[in-house]
């Protein structure tokens, strides 16, 4: 079998209250459960590491607890088997490799002729449904024609537009936004220990992703950025030798190297923005005041040259660009 029960969930994260935002989602999931009205197949869409997964996680806790309420209650059999990830009703399909493969759909297509075990509902999580390839697809879709009522599909993706219009038009969409700034930052704080000031400029930068943000945090995101801040304030005009060390600085390994130029785009974003708008506003990096007012020195125009260099060579080195050549290319080529 290909098919998996879930992984052990861990106890916080089995209520939709240790979910951090997302409150207009929550509530329309609530509502459904407690006022009878499941749809038979979900669609949870929305960008990566948001909490899409720990939404479904919760919903299907709270429809598979025995007390039949809009949360799970964490204490009852139900709850235990759901918690420890072995209840037989709540089954998760995920990718093996870089696909879904057609034999879990199988699988699941077989176990959906049958009762749920436990006599209630039974929840099928398909988490980065994109990776179905078209037989899977093909063959899920059978089971979205033919909805059972004691069945419930969710189905979690990032890439909603990759997935067949069938398999949309036939799920209830729930569609799930990034995080604001502030729900990022109160998750960096409670949950990662961050202080206070440390937590407000991870999220400034994380895109409104708990996942991101976590990435951020482990890698050297806060020093990097500060040296991309002194790069950008020193003026470069007639000194090569100052473009080489910004060139060397960007790096050669191919995550590090888009990392840093995603923190280019946000330094230029900023100095626009100031320049733009009156009274230095809050920016992703307003802790970097001095820095941000340097870059200001340039005109809009060439900031706008800037980011659009810049956006360029990021898509260049995603469809595998040489990597040298192209930072070389866009370093000579920046207005500094
Ligand atoms: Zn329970």
């Amino acid at each position: 079998m290909s098919i998996s029960k879930s992984d052990p969930i861990k106890k916080e994260s089995m209520s939709f209250q240790d979910i951090y935002g997302h409150e207009k989602q929550i509530a329309l999931l609530k509502s459904a459960i407690t006022g009878g009205r499941l749809a038979h197949a979900y669609l949870f869409h929305g960008r990566e590491g948001i909490g899409k997964k720990a939404a479904a996680m919760a919903f299907a806790a709270a429809i598979l607890c025995d007390r039949k309420e809009a949360e799970a209650c964490r204490t009852c059999l139900s709850c235990k088997k759901t918690g420890h990830g072995n209840h037989p009703d709540l089954i998760m399909i995920a990718a093996e490799g870089a696909f879904i493969k057609i034999q879990a759909i199988k699988d699941l297509l077989h176990m959906i002729a049958f009762r749920p075990l436990e006599g209630g509902r039974r929840l099928f999580i398909i988490d980065e449904a994109d990776r179905m390839n078209q037989a899977a697809a093909n063959a899920l879709l059978k089971t979205l024609e033919e909805p059972t009522p004691a069945n419930i599909l969710v189905l979690i993706t990032s890439k909603p537009y990759t997935l067949p219009r069938t398999i949309l038009s036939r799920c209830q969409q729930i569609r799930f936004s990034p995080l604001r700034q502030d729900a990022v930052a109160a998750y960096l704080e409670n949950k990662e220990s961050l202080d206070h000031e440390t937590a407000r400029m991870i999220a400034a930068a994380a895109e409104g992703s708990i996942q991101r943000a976590r990435q951020l945090k482990g890698d050297d995101y806060l020093a990097d950025r500060r040296a991309v801040m002194g790069h950008l304030a020193a003026d470069h005009s007639g000194d090569p030798l100052r473009r080489l060390s910004l060139m060397r600085f960007l790096g050669k390994d191919k995550k590090d190297v888009s990392e840093k130029l995603s923190l280019l785009l946000s330094c230029f974003r900023d100095a626009l923005v100031w320049k733009e708008i009156p009274g230095n506003p809050t920016t992703a990096n307003s802790d970097e005041q001095d820095a941000i007012q340097a870059i200001t020195r340039l005109t809009t125009d060439d900031i706008l040259y800037n980011l659009q260099t810049i956006s360029t060579s990021i898509r260049a080195l995603e469809y595998n660009a040489n990597k040298l050549l192209t930072l070389e290319a866009m370093t000579f080529t920046l207005r500094l």
